[in-house]
């Protein structure tokens, strides 16, 4: 192979750019020319690339977001759309793509691959909610980000002897809640794989609990239950004690990508470059076990993954 494309696809997530940094310059070290490909599978289908060089790259490692832009786009989910791509490859003489994204862009992907282009995942979300992977790119950012923030209303909501609901984002899973629920200590933690939507029960642990002598009662609610002003208002009357909704929103994409976000995107950034130039395709990269590893993108989106229950428990019995 003698040219790869790279791009960045769906939800964005700090770190991408370590990935994108380490693609291109595993690449060049491999004699490759590699083209970054702006907005995702949006700008494949316009051929929007770019000659991605060494010095290109520079000073990226640290920035959050990506470089390369990142669009969602329904045209790819044709046939039509698809076959597109896989011709304007062609035409740009692109042997190879690396997608970096969640179980969508993976789709796009798998789709690539079957029309004849060597494709490789990269997981990248900050939601942790990709089957085959331990890991996905910016979940750890984005849980730091999180955790610092929950910490400050913590401290105002102590003070004012409040209850707070603090909504973390996870689309439809809970994973950033939870690790929030542990880091944080929170009262109470509602996760969209777990939660029964029984108000009732969260009104009397809230009673309970500033009957015990607590200052606060922090719930960390997950975006894929949402609603926190409204279950604030509701909990407020029910209670009568201040409850205020804090929603952290999309500041939890952002940021420096932390230590563990940089090196395991770089690994994995390599090790997609090195996968292509093996001649393999239709893989995604994760980390099992400890261990970077591949699967094919059939059988891994075919995985299931289920919210570790015993973290979940833990953090009731610790929140007495
Ligand atoms: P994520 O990759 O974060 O899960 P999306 O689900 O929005 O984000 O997917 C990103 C993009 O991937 C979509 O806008 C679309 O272009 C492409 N995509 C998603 N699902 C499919 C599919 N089934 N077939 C082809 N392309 C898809």
């Amino acid at each position: 192979i003698k040219t790869i494309g790279v791009l960045t696809s769906g939800g964005d997530a700090p770190g991408m750019n370590a990935a994108i940094r380490a693609i291109v310059r595993q690449g060049i070290t491999k004699d490759l020319r590699v083209k970054g490909i702006q907005r995702g599978f949006a700008g494949l289908l316009q051929g929007e690339f770019v000659d991605m060089k060494a010095r290109g790259v520079s000073d990226t490692l640290q920035r959050g977001g990506t470089i390369l832009g990142t669009a969602r786009c329904p045209e790819f989910m044709t046939e039509e759309g698809q076959k597109l791509g896989a011709k304007i490859c062609r035409e740009n003489e692109i042997d190879g793509i690396v997608v970096i994204g969640g179980d969508g862009s993976f789709r796009g992907a798998q789709k690539l691959a079957a029309l004849g282009i060597n494709t490789i995942g990269i997981p990248g979300t900050i939601d942790l909610d990709i089957a085959c992977t331990d890991y996905t790119i910016g979940f750890d950012t984005a849980v730091n980000t999180a955790m610092e923030a929950i910490d400050k209303v913590r401290d105002t909501s102590s003070s004012h002897e409040r209850c707070s609901i603090i909504e973390v984002m996870g689309r439809g899973a809970g994973y950033i809640a939870l690790w929030c629920g542990l880091a944080n200590g929170a009262e109470d933690i509602l996760l969209p794989e777990i939660y029964d939507y029984d108000e009732q029960k969260l009104v009397d642990n809230i009673t309970r609990n500033f009957k015990r002598g607590k200052k606060h009662h922090i719930i960390i609610n997950a975006e894929g239950i949402g609603h926190s002003t409204s279950m604030a208002r509701r909990i407020e009357a029910a209670t009568g004690i201040e409850t205020r909704a804090t929603i952290l929103g999309h500041m939890q994409r952002g940021g420096s990508p932390t230590c563990k976000d940089r090196v395991f995107a770089t690994t994995m950034g390599c090790k997609a470059v090195d996968l292509l130039c093996e001649g393999a395709s239709n893989r995604i990269i994760a980390i099992k076990n400890g261990e970077l590893v591949d699967y094919d993108i059939d059988e891994a989106l075919a995985m299931k993954k289920s919210i570790p229950e015993y973290f979940y428990q833990i953090s009731r019995n610790l929140a007495i």
